[in-house]
């Protein structure tokens, strides 16, 4: 599937499955990048605690509330709040309060996801209680091997899906994902994350190219692949995935549209009904730089809002204005 049916045939299979699952609806999440503080050094990442030309940032709470409030009034169905790694009480606190003011301020049909890295059960649990739905956290590779590769000492694999075990044991809907294009990667192992999505039971996925960040330690290893190899892998896992899981909520990422300007409708086309538009205040985008050629720094979030329902209804789909959409696949089986 990964490299025998031509890419187009792939992609219409995928999207005919997509679309008798979900229809030609797509799906929004406003992601709100509260912060790039990191303690971790992820060898990929460019906000890795090593990478000293980051300025540092944390949104206050009152900024997050505005930016989750906006998506709200705009009738997005949910909201991705995302930070580097922090595990300390301050932090927990912090993402409480705003879930807290979140759903005492603007109730409950907002879907809010969490991506803020591994954490202990407990901290988990409380921002559950406090208001979260669904956590997503990538474990970056199925293969211990390539993950140690891609990490220096200290990060671990199996902590990393002890965590996506526990996130999805405690009730939230729960995502994961992989880069495609590592270092050492090849067609086995993607095919092998695939059975890793299905076999860990996540209810949604969210994977996108590798792109070397000039500023990491990774980005001395000789690129592997081309740009359009790259998105045709990309574009073939997603369609793999959709068939393997077809009532998953499948992402198609920023990073996609990174490597090509109409990358993400691309991702719609090979199956993914999810789009990830982004609401953070401008004035902080410009610092939550994971890798190169992120689109849509220098935009506010009106732009992006007008411009993703063009680029959307160009393919001949819908944006589900005010609709969670929440993963079919979720508390359908049991492990
Ligand atoms: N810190 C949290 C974590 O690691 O789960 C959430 C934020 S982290 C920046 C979100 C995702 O960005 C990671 O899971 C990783 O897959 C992706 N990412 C980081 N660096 C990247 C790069 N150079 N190219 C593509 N994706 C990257
Ligand atoms: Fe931190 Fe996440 Fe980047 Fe790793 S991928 S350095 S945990 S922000």
């Amino acid at each position: 599937m990964l490299r025998e049916e031509p890419l187009d045939a792939l992609m219409s299979r995928a999207y005919a499955v997509k679309a008798r699952v979900w229809g030609k609806r797509v799906a929004l999440r406003g992601l709100v990048e509260i912060s790039n503080i990191c303690a971790k050094n992820c060898l990929y990442c460019g906000i890795r605690r090593g990478n000293t030309k980051t300025v540092r940032y944390r949104m206050s709470e009152d900024e997050v509330f505005a930016a989750v409030a906006w998506a709200a009034e705009n009738r997005y169905g949910s909201v991705v709040l995302q930070s580097g790694e922090v595990m300390d009480e301050a932090n927990a606190l912090f993402v409480e309060r705003i879930l807290k003011r979140v759903r005492a301020e603007l109730g409950d049909s907002l879907g809010i996801t969490l991506s803020l890295g591994e954490q202990p059960d407990d901290v988990y649990r409380r921002w559950l209680d406090a208001g979260a739905n669904r956590y997503l956290l990538r474990i970056e590779t199925s293969d211990p091997v390539i993950y140690a590769r891609i990490h220096p000492a200290g990060h671990s694999w199996q902590a990393r899906r002890q965590c996506l075990r526990s996130l999805k044991r405690l009730g939230y809907i729960t995502g994961t994902g992989v880069m495609i294009g590592l270092p050492g990667q090849d067609e086995d192992s993607l095919a092998h994350d695939i059975a890793f999505f299905r076999d860990e039971g996540v209810d949604m996925v969210g994977m996108g190219p590798y792109i070397a960040h000039p500023d990491t330690p990774l980005a001395a290893e000789a690129p592997r692949l081309g740009r359009e190899r790259l998105l045709e892998l990309s574009l073939r896992m997603i369609a793999a995935v959709r068939l393997a899981i077809p009532d998953a909520n499948i992402a198609s990422t920023t990073a996609l549209q990174a490597i090509d300007p109409e990358g993400r409708e691309k991702g719609l086309l090979a199956g993914a009904n999810v789009i990830m538009p982004n609401i953070t205040p401008q004035k902080y985008r410009g610092e939550y730089l994971l890798y190169p050629g992120k689109p849509c720094v220098g935009e506010d979030s009106e732009l992006c809002r007008g411009c993703l329902e063009r680029r959307v209804k160009s393919i001949g789909e819908e944006i589900a204005w005010g609709e969670r959409c929440d993963p079919l696949h979720f508390g359908k089986e049991t492990r």
